[in-house]
C-alpha cells in the first residue's frame, strides 16, 4: 500500500510527513505559516485564507510523493457527523466550515481531519506510550495544554468535538486568567507560556521552559518550585479526569516533559492525594516516547485511502 501524507498544523508552522504503514516517517518537512491571521474581515475571507495556506503547503509535497490519502491534525473542534469544522481558537472568524471536503476537492485526494490533541492521542495509542491500551488519556504540554481521549479503543471527540478540553479544567477557582477567558484553568499554570510567565514574575527574567528546567537542576529554587507547582496542578486535573472516566493510563507529551524528573513526582504526589482510595497508586503516568511525533503519526492513522474508505462505509 502506498504511504499517506500526514500534517500537524500549529499556530505558526505546518509539519508535513510522508508516513508508511509501519508508522515510519519517510520524509518530513516543516513549513512556517501563520495560521492565525487577524486581517480577515469576514468568515468567507478567513476560509479562503485558511484554504490558501493549507493548499500551498500541502500541494507541492503531495504532488512529489505517491500518496493515496491525507490526514490532518488541526487546532479546532470537529463535528464528524456533519463533516464540519465547528470552530477554531486560532481563527475565531471560522464557523461550521467543511474543511475536509473542501481540501479533498482541491487536492483531489481523500482528506480526513481531526482535532490536533485527539490526533496526538491516536498516535500514542497506535505507536507510542498507549500501545495495547483500550483507554487512554493523552495530554499535550505546549504553549497551551490539550487533551485527547481514547475510549473503548476509539477516539472520543464528544458531541461537538470538544471533549477532553483538559487544559481548561479548573484547578484554582478565581485564579490566574486563562486564554479562554476563564480563571484558574490548568493551562494558566502548567503550559509553557504560563511557566515562562510565572518565572518572569518571580525573577524578572523571560526564559523558555527548557532554560527554567536547567536552572532548577542547578538549584534555582523558584525555577524548581514553578515546575513542581505545574506538576501539582496537572496532578489535580488528572485526578478529576480519572474520577470521571476510570482510566488507568495517562500519557504526556510536549516540551515540559523534558523536566520529567521534577514533573512526574509532583504529578503523582498530588494525583494520589486527590484520588478516591481504591484508585490511589493505580494510575500509570507515562512520558511519550515519540518525541514530538504523536500528532503527525495520529494524522497518518486517520488518513484513509479511497478504497479503504468505501469499504469502511459499506
Ligand atoms: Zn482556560
Amino acid at each position: 500500500m502506498s504511504p499517506v501524507l500526514a500534517a500537524d498544523i500549529g499556530g505558526t508552522n505546518l509539519r508535513l510527513a510522508v508516513v508508511n504503514e509501519a508508522g515510519e516517517v519517510v520524509n518530513e518537512q516543516r513549513i512556517e505559516a501563520q495560521l492565525s491571521r487577524a486581517d480577515a474581515s469576514s468568515p468567507a475571507e478567513a476560509e479562503a485564507q485558511l484554504m490558501q495556506t493549507l493548499i500551498s503547503a500541502i500541494h507541492p509535497f503531495a504532488a512529489s510523493h505517491e500518496i493515496t490519502a491525507i490526514g490532518i491534525g488541526f487546532p479546532g473542534f470537529f463535528d464528524h457527523q456533519n463533516q464540519l469544522l465547528r470552530s477554531s481558537p486560532n481563527i475565531p472568524m471560522l464557523a461550521n466550515f467543511p474543511l475536509a471536503a473542501h481540501l479533498s476537492e482541491a487536492l483531489n485526494l481523500p482528506v480526513a481531519v481531526e482535532n490536533d490533541a485527539l490526533c496526538a492521542a491516536i498516535g500514542e495509542q497506535r505507536f507510542g506510550a498507549g500501545q495495547g491500551c483500550d483507554n487512554l488519556l493523552h495530554i499535550t504540554l505546549g504553549t497551551g495544554i490539550g487533551g485527547g481521549l481514547i475510549l473503548n479503543n476509539a477516539p472520543y471527540g464528544g458531541e461537538r468535538g470538544m471533549a477532553m478540553e483538559f487544559g481548561h479544567l479548573c484547578v484554582e477557582p478565581g485564579g490566574r486568567t486563562c486564554g479562554c477567558g476563564n480563571q484558574g484553568c490548568v493551562e494558566a499554570y502548567a503550559s509553557a507560556t504560563a511557566i515562562s510567565r510565572r518565572y518572569q514574575e518571580a525573577s524578572g527574567e523571560a526564559l523558555s521552559t527548557k532554560a527554567i528546567y536547567q536552572l532548577a537542576q542547578q538549584g534555582d529554587e523558584s525555577a524548581k518550585e514553578i515546575i513542581q507547582s505545574a506538576g501539582h496542578y496537572l496532578g489535580m486535573a488528572i485526578a478529576e479526569s480519572v474520577k470521571l472516566l476510570d482510566i488507568t493510563t495517562i500519557s504526556l507529551s510536549g516540551g515540559l516533559c523534558g523536566a520529567w524528573s521534577l514533573l512526574q513526582p509532583a504529578i503523582l504526589e498530588t494525583l494520589n492525594r486527590q484520588l478516591i482510595p481504591p484508585l490511589q497508586g493505580k494510575i500509570d503516568i507515562r512520558r511519550s516516547q515519540l518525541d514530538d511525533r504523536s500528532g503527525i503519526l495520529g494524522a497518518a492513522t486517520i488518513a484513509r485511502p479511497a478504497r479503504e474508505e468505501t469499504t469502511g462505509q459499506a
